[in-house]
């Protein structure tokens, strides 16, 4: 699920995107609403030239209500087309034809004057990975679509998924790297799950899990784990304290009586990922 990256991955990736670039008239970008700028490829705007664009806040059931609609308007007033969509359930997702359609209607319109008429807009679905690509393409296409196959002329193996006699689709999204040199950003993927854990102390990420929380959302510590969140939670050490209540909350006790708070910041990563403390955004438009 999470890809490990290196430059020879990215040159990679980035030389893929170039190609099916070519192709398609409009990208469909997908971010997740919880972190939508940290979940943004750094590259895509350079990439994606002068394409029509659709961004996609997937997985908005997880983020905040609140700061939902703002991250939209936040996005729109970029000039992106943009909604807040559930893949997996399929909320949200009967606009997208409209949406895409609509990011085109200038290239439609060029296309009319040079007396190009009814020629679908091709459109591919790129993203980081575990943003829910996969899950959207599925979603998107539903049951009802046939492949139209290779065509002549186009890249061989490219499968094209006809989605109305308007737009089509690429059967395969673009996996892009995500920001990770930004620290700030790469933490928020590791929230997220969106990095690989290998490569990160728990415990440690925990800890900034719970001084977020803390100052943003203590209820939802509070409320998931019925201990007490001191006020202005700044250090470290505190966040240790706010550990030792969940071990305990959660009988994690270690041989000698002690606490385990590394498994309480399992938990609490796990439990964070799935949701179990609620609708939460990670970062906030300016
Ligand atoms: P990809 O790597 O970008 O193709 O991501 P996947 O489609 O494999 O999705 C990654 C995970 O996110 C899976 O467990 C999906 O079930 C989940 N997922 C995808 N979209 C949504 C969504 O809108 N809401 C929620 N709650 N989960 C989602």
């Amino acid at each position: 699920m999470n890809v490990q990256w290196y430059p020879g991955h990215m040159a990679k990736a980035k030389r893929m995107m170039q190609e099916n670039i070519k192709l398609i008239d409009v990208i469909i970008e997908l971010v997740d609403a919880r972190i939508p700028l940290s979940s943004k490829n750094p590259d895509i705007d350079a990439l994606a030239g002068n394409k029509s664009r659709v961004l996609l806040l997937n997985k908005y059931d997880m983020a905040d209500p609140k700061y939902n609609e703002m991250w939209k308007k936040y996005f729109e007033d970029k000039g992106f087309h943009t909604a807040l969509i559930n893949s997996k359930n399929g909320q949200g997702i009967n606009q997208i034809k409209d949406i895409v359609y609509k990011a085109c209607e200038a290239k439609i319109e060029r296309d009319r004057r040079r007396g190009i008429l009814n020629r679908p807009v091709r459109a591919m679905v790129v993203g980081i990975p575990n943003v829910g690509k996969s899950t959207f393409i599925n979603s998107f296409v539903g049951k009802a679509t046939a492949k139209t196959g290779n065509k002549p002329g186009v890249t061989k193996g490219k499968q094209w998924i006809r989605l109305s006699s308007k737009i089509e689709l690429l059967d395969t999204p673009g996996i892009l790297w995500p920001k990770f040199e930004d620290p700030a950003a790469g933490m928020r993927l590791a929230f997220i799950g969106s990095i690989n854990d290998d490569i990160i102390q728990m415990t440690e990420l925990s800890l900034e899990l719970i001084l977020f929380l803390s100052k943003y959302y203590p209820n939802a510590l509070k409320d998931r784990y019925d201990i007490l969140i001191p006020d202005n939670l700044e250090s470290i050490k505190d966040g240790v304290g706010v550990l030792e209540q969940i071990a305990t909350k959660r009988s994690c006790i270690m041989k000698g009586g002690e606490p385990d708070i590394d498994r309480a910041a399992l938990i609490l990563i796990d439990e964070f990922r799935n949701g179990r403390l609620g609708k939460v955004t990670l970062e906030f438009p300016e």
